[in-house]
């Protein structure tokens, strides 16, 4: 009776071919730690493999080859990290194994290695480090400069009436900035929660877009900046969330006053348009004609708390968290968001979802 690691189909052809159909890399080496067998997945990861080569020469990877060692000394099963960095990072964690396998020669121990593919785990895992370290940070800097004044106003200040008012003031700022951000990163979550159910309700996201340039109109005015606004007679049903959606129009029409300010205008536009025959979609675009955004940051400025400056970006209220809020409800509607920059020419940030007909027909 053959152990339950033995494989006893016969032959080592029945090894190869569990070997070719297993989708991430595996490597099979004999005793001595020379390949014998190895998949195509393993092929594209490690081309220096070859039938008969040493494994050393083809997977660089001191703990990969320790754990090799330790098999050869005995051990059955051994694990280890492999990590690349350059030039693009791939982080495996491979496991090791004995497996018994019946040759020409009779039965030899051979040496199993199976990879998995921890790269984009390994990727969340650091974004949701960087993201409470950034989020922590931020919540601490207007946080430290409340308790600073509390003490001026507890200590020096206290009998200071013009200076109590000036803190005060300067206070509240802080304390609101602190009440933004919460507010941000619980929509954020909220959004990310909901992200893959797609909503269903038809909204209008003409009236949306008409209706948050209306509310922000005073703030348009109070910055010199004329803000227009054009849409399709019938407007512009789409299957969304009412409030997802002003929040998205909320945050590009804000936006483009507050960094486009100094183009003094700023169009705000939805369109139908055919996606392809039968199927529509909505476009919302906001254009200003403002200093315009540099291309390396374009790519980047949908993850959270990205900003181009981060001084100019606090001094407007911002929180670095807006667009990534745009990018989630857009993903949740299963629609796109594009910006378009040209520096000195402004910007277009362009979100298209899906419109009512594509969705009954779907
Ligand atoms: P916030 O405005 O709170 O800083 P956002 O996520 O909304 O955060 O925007 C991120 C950054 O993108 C902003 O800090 C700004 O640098 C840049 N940005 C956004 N919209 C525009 C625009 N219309 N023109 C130029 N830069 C922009």
């Amino acid at each position: 009776m053959p152990r339950a690691d033995e494989i006893d189909a016969g032959d080592s052809a029945v090894l190869a071919a569990v070997v070719a159909a297993l989708p991430e890399p595996l490597i099979v080496t004999d005793r001595a730690g020379s390949v014998l067998a190895f998949n195509s997945p393993a092929l594209s990861a490690w081309p220096g493999l070859g039938r008969g080569r040493p494994l050393s020469l083809a997977v660089r990877s001191p703990e990969v080859l320790a754990a090799v060692d330790r098999l050869q000394r005995g051990e059955e099963r051994a694990t280890a990290q492999y990590a690349e960095r350059v030039p693009v990072e791939r982080i495996y964690e491979v496991v090791l194994s004995v497996v018994e396998v019946r040759t020409a020669e009779g039965r030899a121990p051979t040496f199993l290695l199976a990879f998995r593919d921890r790269t984009e785990q390994h990727r969340l895992d650091m974004m949701r480090v960087d993201f409470v370290a950034n989020a922590s940070h931020e919540l601490r800097t207007p946080l430290a400069s409340l308790l600073g004044f509390i003490e001026t106003l507890q200590g020096p200040a206290r009998e200071d009436a013009s200076a109590r008012e000036r803190f005060l003031q300067i206070m509240r700022q802080q304390a609101q900035r602190m009440a933004r951000l919460i507010d941000d990163l619980l929509s954020l979550s909220r959004v990310e929660m909901a992200e893959h159910r797609r909503p269903e309700t038809p909204v209008d996201l003409a009236a949306i877009a008409s209706q948050m340039v209306d509310t922000l109109r005073p703030l348009a005015d109070e910055r010199d900046v004329v803000i227009s606004f054009s849409g399709p007679a019938g407007g512009a049903i789409v299957p969304g969330d009412r409030d997802d959606l002003m929040r998205v129009a909320e945050n590009l029409i804000e936006n483009a006053i507050k960094y486009g300010q100094s183009g003094g205008r700023v169009d705000v536009s939805v369109a139908i348009e055919d996606e392809s025959p039968g199927r529509q979609q909505a476009i919302l675009a906001v254009r200003d004609y403002g200093p315009g955004i540099a291309p390396e940051h374009v790519p980047r400025l949908t993850e959270r708390f990205y900003r181009v400056d981060t001084g100019q970006s606090r001094g407007q209220g911002g929180t670095g968290l807006g667009l990534a809020l745009v990018k989630h409800v857009v993903n949740r509607h299963r629609g796109r968001l594009t910006i378009e920059s040209r520096p000195g020419e402004g910007a277009v940030f362009r979100v298209t979802l899906p419109a009512g007909d594509s969705v009954s027909r779907a």
